[in-house]
């Protein structure tokens, strides 16, 4: 990564993605883009900002001057005797600077996408003085230049890396600025509330009017529910990002499959296979509701009659251990089976949901409640072995890993309560309409920060301590603000965002 400051020389790469196609970009950026990019096209009409233009893009030789016009279409262009090699046709855009992506001068060739043309064009840009961009370099710069905040330059990589469009749209919000909106008001708040306590502590002897104790901790408490709130989006917000990992557990033809579909509902056709994040070859990796699932196949839990009950049940560990969550089906007009007991067993220590399907087959027969009955009188069985000494927090929680729903596969009974079951047992409950979720870890770890110095603030309040050590925490907090949003940064966290994009971007 360049240092910082060396924007002035100007940087190319080919912005599109590997391999053959309708068009391929090269782009330039930087106050030689125009000089480097002009002599390898023959123009009809000069760049100009803002404007797509047709040119042939032709074989640099030598000291070709700019071709500002070109001979008649189909004959052979030349430059004095020398014939003039085309290598392809192509649409190229000027942005002068400051209206472009970096906010520097940006050359903008589309071409077609022939591999070896493109890396043509791109060594001839280099021969004429431009330097190979590094990953992310583009997206940097305009960072650098204050045209996006670090937020919305992660927003640029997440909207990339998209595999749903929940994902995108998520993205798409924070490149917008949603994220910094956000953050804005809250950073305003907290910059009155140092100038007021430290106009107190400047002008202590003067006659000021202080402000107090119970308008301080107002303010302080003003400031924490929307940083809380943003907190309290990550889980979502990861979840999102990063998906997770099902298993679907059961005996055969208690409705898994079709349970499954009926989750994913319309989203199965759309879904993209992301390379390298299968962990599994007999994983299938969709979505639901826009969050990336990964299904862990638990065909072999579907115990033949010729195998050992037991192997059924290791099959079913095997995929339980791989998964975030482990969602048990079992038929509301069955008994419960062994097997069923077993792999909630299994599934100890993760979460677990269970699906009482087929209720419409039980419908008005009071069956339905007695499998609920008899699973709550399980996982009552299942508390009642809970070490002593754990405490009622950790007890909670553990009540809420199982959690039981009544669906129907074939009627949908029960399939958005399922839905949001699977949600919350990933405690991940989409925010509130107008909060764009924080989606990254460096993100989530800046917000948390700035609670801290908030908690640690309040607690200084109530232990009256003096303003000036109240000061210190609350700067600490708006440090912390303003790395979110990248007001504040080092180098090592730029290296870290913008080395993770392709080049080019
Ligand atoms: P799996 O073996 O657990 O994956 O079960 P399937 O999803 O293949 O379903 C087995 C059979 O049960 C199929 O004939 C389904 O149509 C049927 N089935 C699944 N869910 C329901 C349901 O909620 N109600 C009724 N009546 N039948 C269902």
């Amino acid at each position: 990564m360049p240092p910082a400051n060396l924007t002035n020389d100007t940087i190319v790469a080919i912005s599109t993605p590997p391999g053959r196609g309708g068009i391929g970009i090269v782009r330039l950026s930087g106050p030689e883009a125009r000089r480097i990019a002009e002599p390898l096209l023959m123009l009809r009409h000069p760049l100009e900002a803002g404007r797509a233009r047709f040119a042939r893009v032709i074989e640099a030789s030598g000291d070709l001057k700019t071709h500002v016009s070109e001979s008649r279409r189909g004959a052979p262009a030349a430059e004095g005797d020398r014939p003039v090699v085309v290598l392809d046709e192509a649409v190229v855009t000027f942005f002068a600077a400051p209206n472009s992506y970096t906010t520097e001068d940006v050359v903008e060739i589309a071409a077609h996408a022939a591999p070896v043309l493109l890396e043509q064009l791109l060594r001839q840009c280099m021969a004429a003085g431009a330097r190979l961009a590094e990953p992310g370099e583009f997206t940097q710069r305009a960072f650098l230049a204050g045209r996006l905040d670090l937020a919305q330059a992660e927003a640029v990589l997440s909207l990339i890396d998209a595999t749903t469009l929940a994902q995108a749209r998520t993205a798409a919000r924070q490149l917008g600025g949603g994220l910094s909106l956000q953050v804005q008001p809250v950073k305003r708040s907290l910059i009155e509330l140092i100038a007021a306590l430290e106009a107190g502590v400047d002008f202590a002897e003067d006659d000021l009017d202080l402000m107090a104790d119970e308008e301080i901790v107002r303010r302080m408490r003003e400031i924490e529910g929307p940083l809380r709130r943003l907190e309290e989006s990550f889980a979502y917000g990861r979840l999102l990002r990063e998906g997770f990992r099902l298993a679907i557990v059961g005996r055969p033809n208690a409705g898994k499959s079709s349970l499954f579909n009926r989750l994913i509902g319309r989203d199965r056709a759309i879904v993209t296979a992301q390379p390298g994040t299968t962990r599994d070859p007999v994983s299938e990796r969709l979505q639901m509701a826009g969050v990336p699932v990964e299904l862990i196949d638990t065909a072999g839990l579907r115990a033949t009659a010729d195998e050992a009950e037991s192997y059924g049940i290791a099959k079913s560990r095997e995929a339980m251990a791989e998964a975030d969550l482990v969602l048990l089906v079992v038929a509301a007009n069955e008994a419960l089976h062994a097997e069923d007991l077993a792999a909630m067993e299994g599934a100890d220590g993760r979460k677990l949901i269970v699906a009482v399907n087929k209720v419409d087959l039980v419908k008005g027969q009071g069956e339905e409640l007695d499998v609920l009955e008899r699973i709550s009188r399980w996982s009552g069985g299942f508390r009642s072995r809970f070490p002593s000494g754990m405490t009622n927090k950790t007890q909670e929680r553990l009540h809420a890993r199982v959690a039981v729903v009544a669906t129907s596969a074939v009627d949908g009974t029960g399939i958005e309560e399922l839905r949001q079951a699977i949600l919350e047992a990933l405690e991940a409950v989409p925010p509130p309409a107008d909060t764009v979720p924080l989606t990254n870890l460096r993100q989530h770890e800046a917000v948390t920060k700035a609670l801290q110095a908030l908690d640690s603030a309040q607690a200084g309040m109530q232990a009256t301590v003096p303003h000036e050590m109240l000061l210190l925490d609350l700067h600490e907090c708006l440090k912390a603000l303003d790395e979110l949003t990248g007001t504040t940064h080092t180098e090592e966290i730029l290296n870290l965002i913008f080395s993770s994009f392709c080049i080019g971007k």
